[in-house]
Order: structure tokens, then C-alpha cells, then sequence
């Protein structure tokens, strides 16, 4: 089949014809379908039912060291929940604290802490003149929403072939001193799935930031979310990059349970230097007395160690991969031979990211929701909401039904090779 550039005026506005009424028909269904959520289904989340028989009103409550867990105490976490995250991300213990069911209000807190009372002894944040921050982009939109909050400014800092720019970063955080930190999704980034080559985690253990409180927040919300068993994505330990280094405390490591357990209710822990846990926990202590610590035990009788946790996550990716392999093998069906887009085949996480011909996401967009799609906004996934080239749109197969999926799929293809095909026409 010829490509759509390859098409005549004629060949294009035959294919548009056709195309209208599959687009009609889509429309009189009256869909009512969601691809925009990077969240489990009900069905993927009763595989960690159990975790709500492990403790009753006849469970010993009591930690390891003697703690009972219903009491308030113990800021950083209990023991054994300690280890559990020590073990599964192969850093010291003391490393580790543990908190309540969401990683990102621990990002949060750091972020305020560093706004309102200064890291490390530095200058807090809001007396300075301009702070900002490196976000890749794509990136996570609640990271951008975070930044743009607190006032700091975004620098956009675009993946090249879905790749991290590091030679552009390394200029920009050894030249410019109100640079003060960078998201980091290293694993199954969001959106684009991606991980962080060990080439790249090594040169960002390296970074020369001109602030001595530059803050790689490393959101590791991913780790051990493989789809596959055979083919799986590894991410280097930057811990062990910068251990003995001038960088030992720049590296803050966030994750949580939320997408292994129960989604907002899982526990999260924070890794980074002894030190930076110390000097935090002053800050931390005046916020909270003490995280859930019945919910960080039940957490570890029900997922054990780091074997039990792999073996866990494959109950979770027998739910995500027909669901990601039923997109991508529409998209290759409908779009392939057509040369008007391109998307990324994730190993692991939660998105797939699909690029349209520039200046046409939006209207995709808005001809899905016309028919009943809901995608994510064109722009969430990029600082201020703005997507430069109006072409990216992040795709969350996770949480509708196959059947869903599959009409959500082939209406969203529909709708891009209409929008294509306009644009070639008025180009
Ligand atoms: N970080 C990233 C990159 C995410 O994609 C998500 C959820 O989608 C979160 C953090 C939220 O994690 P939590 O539920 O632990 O706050």
C-alpha cells in the first residue's frame, strides 16, 4: 500500500471519504471511552486482595524491634519496611525512610522544604531571584504541575530519539547557577516508557552543578514494573555512582507501592544520603508524627522481599500486556505503511507515546472526544502545558477493558489519518 505522502490529491480525498464514514459509524455508538488514565483496572487490582486479610482485629500489630505499629512513633518507618525498599533498590538501609501511601507528597515536601527552609544549610529557595528547574520533557504532568505551582521555572530540555540530552543538560547545570534541580523518571519513563542508558545514569552522576543544592529528584515510580519476563529493562544504580563523591547528596530516589499494591494506598519511600535524611527529618517531624505503620507491615507480610515483589508484578503484567500488545498491534495494523506517525513499544510502565505529523495532536484530540475518546490533554506532558510541535499524545491503555481498548485504538488511529490527510491536502 502507498504511503499517504505518496498519494495523489485524488487517492487522498478517496481514503478521507472512506475514512469519514468509519468515523461516522464510530460516532453513532455513542462511545464513552478513556485512554487518558495511567491507572490499574479493578479487575488488576484485586491481585493484591489478600493484603486486606493479613491484618484484623486479631493480628499481633507488633513490628520486629517490639514497636506496636497502631501507635504513633517512628517517623522513618518501621524496620522491616526499611529493608524490604533497601533490598529491591539495592541501597543501605539507612538510606531508606519510608512514608505514607504517596511519593509524590514526599517530592512535594522536599520541594517546600527546599523553598521554605533551604537544603543543606543553603539559602531557602524563596529568598533567592529565580530558581529553575531541568524537566525533560515529555515528561510526568504532575511534575511539571509541582514546579509550576511552587513558581520555580521550567526549562524544557527535549528527549532526542527518546533519548536524554545530556550534553545540553551537563552545559546547563554548569553554567547557569539558579538551576537548582531536574525530574528524572529513569525507569519506564513517563510517558515515553523509556529507561535511562547506564551511560547516561553515570554522566548525571557526574553533573557539575554550579548550586550546591542542585536536587536530581530520581522518581523511580516504575522499577520493578516489567511487562515482560524475557525482555526487561535494567537501570543503573546511581548510588553507587556517586557514593564517595562531591555528588553523594544531590541524588534524591522516590517510590512508592501505588502501582503494586493499591494505587494511592500503598507506602512510599524517599532514598537518598544519610545526611539529607538527618537534616530532613527536622522538617519532617514538625509536618507528621508518624506515617501508617500498620499499613507499612501488612505491605511486608503480603509482598515479602524483592523475589516475592518480581513475582507479584508478574500478576500485574499478565493484566497490561495484552492490553499494551492490543494497541501497538492496531497501531501497526491501521498505521504502518501509512508514514504519518510514529509511537514508542514500552517493555514496562504505565504509557506508550505516539507522535502525530506536527500540528495536528490537538485536533486529533478533540476529534476523539467528539466520538466519545477521552486522551490525555495534548500538552500535559510537557512544562506550562505547551507542547511545541502540537504532535504528541501520551496513550494509558492500563485501565479500559480489551473490548474498550480496541475501539478506543482503531477510532484514535481513524481519527489521525483523517487529520493527516487534511493536513496534506492544505499543505
Ligand atoms: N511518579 C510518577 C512518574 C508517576 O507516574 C506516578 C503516578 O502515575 C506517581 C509518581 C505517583 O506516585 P504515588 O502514587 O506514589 O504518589
Amino acid at each position: 500500500m502507498k504511503s499517504y505522502t505518496e498519494m495523489s490529491k485524488d487517492e487522498l480525498l478517496k481514503e478521507r471519504e472512506s475514512l469519514l464514514t468509519i468515523y461516522e459509524d464510530f460516532c453513532k455508538k455513542n462511545l464513552k471511552l478513556d485512554m487518558s488514565r495511567g491507572k490499574p483496572s479493578s479487575a488488576q487490582l484485586n491481585v493484591s486482595n489478600e493484603i486486606f486479610d493479613i491484618i484484623n482485629s486479631k493480628s499481633n500489630f507488633i513490628a520486629e524491634d517490639g514497636i506496636d505499629t497502631r501507635n504513633y512513633g517512628d517517623l522513618y518507618g518501621i524496620d522491616e519496611a526499611k529493608r524490604y525498599f533497601a533490598e529491591l533498590l539495592d541501597v543501605d538501609e539507612d538510606m531508606v525512610m519510608v512514608g505514607g501511601s504517596s511519593s509524590l507528597n514526599l517530592e512535594y515536601n522536599l520541594l517546600t522544604n527546599a523553598l521554605l527552609y533551604g537544603l543543606n544549610g543553603c539559602k531557602p529557595w524563596k529568598d533567592l531571584d529565580e530558581v529553575k528547574f531541568i524537566c525533560p520533557s515529555p515528561g510526568y504532568d504532575r511534575h511539571f504541575a509541582m514546579t509550576e505551582h511552587m513558581g520555580i521555572k521550567m526549562i524544557s530540555v527535549p528527549y532526542i530519539d527518546c533519548k536524554l540530552d545530556i550534553d545540553k543538560i551537563e552545559h546547563l547545570v554548569s553554567t547557569d547557577p539558579s538551576i537548582k534541580g531536574m525530574w528524572c523518571v529513569p525507569k519506564y519513563e513517563n510517558p515515553l516508557g523509556i529507561t535511562y542508558s547506564d551511560d547516561c545514569v553515570k554522566r548525571l552522576a557526574k553533573l557539575k552543578p554550579l548550586s550546591k543544592d542542585f536536587v536530581l529528584i530520581w522518581d523511580n515510580a516504575y522499577f520493578v514494573h516489567d511487562i515482560y519476563e524475557d525482555k526487561k529493562d535494567t537501570l543503573y544504580n546511581i548510588f553507587d555512582c556517586i557514593k564517595g563523591t562531591e555528588n553523594e547528596n544531590m541524588v534524591y530516589s522516590f517510590t512508592s507501592t501505588s502501582k503494586i499494591t493499591i494505587a494511592g494506598g500503598g507506602i512510599s519511600s524517599l532514598i537518598t544520603s544519610k545526611k539529607n535524611l538527618d537534616n530532613l527529618q527536622k522538617d519532617f517531624t514538625i509536618s507528621i508524627i508518624s506515617y501508617d505503620k500498620v499499613n507499612m507491615l501488612r505491605h511486608i507480610k503480603f509482598l515479602k522481599n524483592k523475589q516475592t515483589t518480581i513475582e507479584h508484578m508478574k500478576k500485574h503484567a499478565k493484566f497490561l500486556r495484552p492490553k499494551f500488545e492490543k494497541v501497538l498491534e492496531i497501531f501497526d495494523k491501521n498505521l504502518s505503511s501509512c508514514n504519518i506517525a510514529q509511537w514508542t513499544k514500552p517493555l514496562g510502565g504505565y504509557f506508550i507515546t505516539f507522535w502525530t505529523l506536527d500540528n495536528i495532536a490537538k485536533k486529533v484530540y478533540e476529534r476523539c472526544k467528539s466520538a466519545g475518546v477521552t486522551l490525555t490533554k495534548v500538552g500535559a506532558a510537557f512544562p506550562y502545558g505547551i507542547d511545541p510541535n502540537d504532535n504528541c499524545i501520551r496513550i494509558a491503555p492500563s485501565y479500559p477493558e480489551i473490548d474498550e481498548l480496541t475501539n478506543a485504538a482503531e477510532l484514535f488511529c481513524t481519527c489521525v489519518k483523517i487529520e493527516s490527510i487534511d493536513k496534506i491536502l492544505n499543505k
